[in-house]
């Protein structure tokens, strides 16, 4: 039996990409910086293409705390209008994707008399800040809520805590989901796409040069504008353009761990306003796992795949051993991941922690707009930003923007709750459960059937078993030992939907064994 798809949605943007036109806009870099561009590019009525170099959100678009917050800690430092804008942000995205967003709580434990009143000021100021998009208002809880809500929470002078509301997601499906809403609006996305040069007109960008990974060959395109949304490589495009251009990042990496439920169980996260190094750690419930995190360590370099350091893990782990009874241990960690921070430099000296967390827009002389810095929960607004800026630039006619009351791909009803992991697939659901496979188990730990394979094949562009079992479905970061395990079967169900040969199949099981291998601590 021959399954092959002779349409598949990758192949067929690979013929639009190739294609004689000229687009509106070119967009390298398919994060969440560019796939919210070329969403709301695309939604505008403007002709898009996107280029991606690996896959959608394989950078760190898909290693994040799986937040969608305004940010106590930048109330904290005072920055008011960052802090409403992403609450602001947060609002739209949950009406817009509320198959892929939901609200969380999130405890702050006070162990001091003086912590809930404290905390409690700034929280309220926080909700405030949201408006009429506001979650659930933040409360005191008393010591026996907060252990009904926390119950592996550290007894020892626990007093209460302050319970507040914040956003959650799943980042690497919500740039699937973007990538989905960019193909219903008439938008091209190329994944495995690398752009290897810019082309100039008379010292004008007018387009790029990108490899297609599957064939190896080149193939120019023309855009009237080019947008650089390439995370925490957009110097390396920069420099494209000109080779003597300073940098404008300092990446600094975030690592989070993952461990099972059972380390917090109950309904709500737990936040840690003040780690011993001036910063917030999180204990965010996820997929039926735990997420524990995250450091800020300044790199020299930058790396498609970060790998943590022992420091931050111990340091991760130490934090939490703080709070929680019983804390887990380097042999519970089901998965570790690092991802890099795009923060844009400030004068010399300056640590980390404090640089800009908002986004810029930069337009060089040839008329190379880059966008970097924000965050996820931002996207959608520094889609907005960049898409005016390109608009000007290129004489483009000027479109008012439509993405605050877009439904993303999938949006059901905000009150539909499919079972389990089927929920951040929404109204696509039904369709992947009527694919063979769909009660058939990938591995016992995990939650995924095989019917998920195909459909991530056959309707989501992935190519590889990485594509598969860390971004369309979530295994690599939920429990990569599992989802080393799971890979042969994958790789086989790709090769069917694919038409692949054994010795595809035989190196994509060794590619994938040696990059889980990475996330596996023990
Ligand atoms: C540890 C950590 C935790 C975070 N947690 C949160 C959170 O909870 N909530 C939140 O809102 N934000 C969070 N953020 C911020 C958020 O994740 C980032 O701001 C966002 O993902 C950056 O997206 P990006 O598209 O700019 O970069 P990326 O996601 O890195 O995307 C850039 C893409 O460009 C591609 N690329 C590179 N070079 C080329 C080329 N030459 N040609 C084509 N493509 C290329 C890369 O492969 C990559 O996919 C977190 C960040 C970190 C580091």
């Amino acid at each position: 039996m021959t399954t092959h798809r002779i349409t598949d949605p990758r192949t067929a943007a690979l013929h639009a990409a190739t294609a004689d036109q000229t687009w509106d806009l070119l967009v390298i870099g398919g994060g969440a910086s560019g796939l919210g561009t070329a969403v709301e590019a695309a939604t505008r009525g403007y002709s898009v293409l996107l280029l991606e170099s690996h896959d959608y959100a394989k950078g760190t678009s898909s290693r994040s705390t799986k937040l969608v917050h305004g940010g106590v800690r930048y109330l904290a430092q005072g920055n008011v209008s960052l802090v409403r804008e992403a609450l602001h942000e947060r609002g739209l995205l949950k009406q817009n994707a509320p198959h892929l967003v939901h609200d969380l709580g999130f405890l702050i434990a006070a162990y001091k008399w003086w912590a809930a009143p404290f905390y409690g000021i700034g929280l309220k100021m926080y909700d405030l800040l949201a408006g009429k998009l506001n979650l659930k208002a933040s409360r005191y809880v008393n010591r026996a809520q907060a252990l009904e809500r926390t119950p592996t929470l550290k007894k020892a002078a626990l007093k209460g805590g302050i319970l507040y509301f914040d956003g959650q997601f799943d980042d690497a499906r919500l740039a699937i989901t973007l990538l989905r809403t960019l193909e219903d609006h008439g938008g091209v996305a190329l994944n495995h796409a690398p752009v290897v040069g810019l082309i100039k007109d008379g010292g004008r960008v007018t387009g790029a040069r990108f490899r297609d990974l599957e064939t190896g060959q080149e193939h120019a395109v023309r855009a009237r504008a080019v947008v650089n949304a390439t995370g925490v490589f957009v110097d390396d495009v920069r420099r494209m353009e000109n080779p003597a251009v300073k940098p404008m990042l300092s990446p600094s990496q975030g690592v989070h761990v993952v461990v099972d439920r059972r380390f917090l169980p109950g309904d709500s996260a737990v936040m840690v306003p003040r780690t011993d190094d001036g910063r917030v750690l999180f204990a965010v419930p996820w997929h039926d796992h735990v997420v524990i995190g995250t450091t800020d360590t300044p790199l020299p370099e930058t790396n498609v795949e970060p790998r943590a350091l022992p420091e931050e893990v111990e340091f991760i782990l130490k934090t939490a051993a703080q709070y929680l009874d019983p804390a887990p241990t380097r042999a519970d960690v089901r998965s570790v991941y690092a991802g890099l921070r795009p923060l844009v430099k400030a004068a010399e000296g300056t640590d980390t922690k404090s640089l800009s967390r908002d986004h810029v827009i930069r337009i060089s002389d040839g008329g190379l707009i880059t966008l970097t810095g924000g965050k996820w929960t931002t996207y959608r607004r520094m889609g907005e930003d960049t898409v005016n800026r390109a608009a000007a630039q290129a004489g483009l006619p000027q479109r008012l923007s439509l993405t605050a009351g877009l439904k993303l791909h999938g949006a059901a009803a905000p009150d539909t709750h499919l079972a389990d992991h089927w929920q951040v697939y929404g109204t696509d659901a039904a369709h992947i459960r009527a694919l063979p496979g769909a009660d058939t188990p990938l591995h016992p730990e995990l939650p995924y059937t095989e019917a998920e394979v195909r459909w991530a094949a056959r309707a989501e562009q992935a190519r590889t078993a990485e594509d598969v079992l860390s971004r369309r479905l979530r295994a690599l970061l939920l429990n990569a030992r599992a989802s080393i395990e799971a890979a042969p079967r994958v790789v086989a169900i790709l090769a069917e939907e694919l038409g692949r040969d054994a010795a595809w199949e035989a190196a994509q099981v060794q590619t994938y064994t040696e990059l889980a291998g990475g996330y596996v601590l023990n």
